[in-house]
């Protein structure tokens, strides 16, 4: 369930995301503060960052919104950072925990632990969750 994320191809991730925020990043109206990537079984990454509204949406949204839009529907691995550099990694937040249980519950997460990065199933960040029909 839970194991050390420090694989070759979870830095590739980290780095997209790390990407895609430094790409992106507001810092005069914090609108655009995190980013994140999911890879895909097809081998494809996609990436996002949040935006930032009375009702926005987090970066997980965005990047598992632009993979099933490009018709994926397997996820293997999701990554969230914030910062200018993205150099905070971080844990999605409930919202998006409820999102991932249903979307991409198989869906390793890679998360921070205090003293490095853990990789959980996203159905295991939220026991219990909300189950949509
Ligand atoms: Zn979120």
């Amino acid at each position: 369930m839970s194991q050390p994320a420090d694989t070759d191809p979870d830095r590739a991730l980290i780095e997209a995301a790390r990407d895609a925020i430094r790409r992106n990043y507001d810092a005069e109206g914090e609108r655009h503060t995190v980013g994140a990537a999911v890879l895909c079984a097809s081998g494809r990454i996609y990436v996002g960052v949040n935006l930032y509204s009375i009702h926005g949406s987090c970066a997980e949204f965005i990047a598992l919104g632009a993979a099933i839009t490009a018709g994926e529907r397997e996820f293997v691995t999701l990554v969230s950072v914030r910062g200018a550099d993205g150099e905070e990694l971080l844990a999605p937040c409930g919202n998006c925990r409820q999102m991932l249980a249903g979307y991409a519950p198989d869906c390793d997460v890679i998360v921070p632990t205090g003293s490095g990065t853990a990789r959980v199933k996203a159905a295991d960040l939220l026991p219990y969750a909300y189950q949509v029909e």
